[in-house]
């Protein structure tokens, strides 16, 4: 049975473990989470230890990237459900600070990071990216990591959080790690268990039409008649979409035409309630080794009924 992860609730705890952690010559890594830890979580953990002989788990639900009408009051909370699984992970602490320690009642700084912030994610929730930088920014200052490692399945935070650190001259190492998925395909996520069983079923497509289209772009095919034929699979599966876009793979600008470098397949969708994000590579290949594509079905047979 692993040690019980040392749990600290504010920031001169957590600064007093890592001085002595540094003292002694450890390497740190943070893993900033909002708690209700799934198996994307323990993966973001396990790579933690891959890069660092102490690892910190923060839990703090962030009231400042939920907009008043986002679920910031029913997130999923499971302090004791959290902490057993942080130990299972091998978690070195669990530093837990309470509202106050995060924000006093003074507190007036705000991080805006432009350019990666805007479009996708951004569009639709305007304040979100800024109330992630200003708290990611916040937790590495405390912890003071070696490394802190990020998921690739919000892969616009996770470009938001390299420009920051970058901008500001953080010392730290952010690591990307790739999005734990179901065996069916579904990207890991707290948001997951409010899924209706029929909205469970139809989700996995989400991430089967990213593939496809991936897949197609990567062969050549024009970006425009990709995403349409992408948007109107969705619609046809029983998804509202939010967005589908390709985007340039670290700065986010918009690509256009056809996939030439690295890019980024990425989409936002409601099933019901519920709204899940996903993203996945182009990987550009030579067009010699296939055929063009053509049309295809890729939205499987499922849909959800009355969306
Ligand atoms: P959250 O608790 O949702 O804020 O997520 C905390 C961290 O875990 C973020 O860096 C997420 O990108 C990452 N994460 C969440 N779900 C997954 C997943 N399925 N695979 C990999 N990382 C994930």
């Amino acid at each position: 049975m692993a040690k019980r992860p040392e749990i600290v609730r504010d920031v001169a705890g957590l600064r007093k473990l890592v001085a002595g952690w540094r003292r002694s010559g450890r390497r740190i890594a943070l893993v900033p989470t909002m708690g209700a830890l799934h198996d994307g979580h323990l993966a973001l953990i396990a790579a933690a230890r891959r890069h660092a002989d102490r690892v910190v788990v923060s839990i703090f639900v962030n009231p400042t990237q939920f907009a008043p009408h986002e679920d910031f009051d029913a997130y999923p909370r499971d302090e004791a459900g959290d902490i057993a699984r942080a130990q299972t992970a091998k978690a070195s602490a669990v530093y837990a600070p309470g509202m106050a320690a995060m924000y006093s009642d003074a507190f007036a700084t705000r991080i805006d990071v432009a350019g990666v912030s805007q479009g996708l994610c951004g569009a639709s929730r305007p304040h979100h990216f800024a109330g992630v930088a200003t708290v990611v920014t916040k937790l590495l200052l405390q912890a003071l990591p070696d490394v802190a490692l990020f998921g690739e399945k919000d892969y616009q935070q996770l470009m938001v959080v390299r420009r920051l650190v970058a901008d500001l001259d953080i010392p730290v190492d952010i690591i990307g790690v790739p999005t734990l998925r179901e065996a069916d395909g579904l990207a890991m996520s707290s948001r997951n268990a409010r899924l209706t069983p029929e909205e469970r079923a139809v989700a996995p497509v989400l991430h089967r039409i990213l593939e496809a289209l991936a897949d197609d772009l990567a062969r050549g095919r024009v970006i425009d008649e990709a995403l349409a034929q992408g948007r109107s699979d969705l619609a046809l599966a029983g998804f509202r979409l939010d967005y589908l876009e390709v985007r340039e793979a670290v700065g986010l600008t918009p690509v256009e035409g056809l996939v030439a470098g690295p890019a980024r397949l990425l989409a936002a969708a409601h099933l019901g309630r519920v709204r899940l994000i996903d993203n996945v590579p182009v990987r550009l290949r030579n067009p010699q080794d296939d055929p063009p594509a053509g049309r295809r079905q890729v939205a499987g047979g499922f849909r959800v009924g009355g969306q």
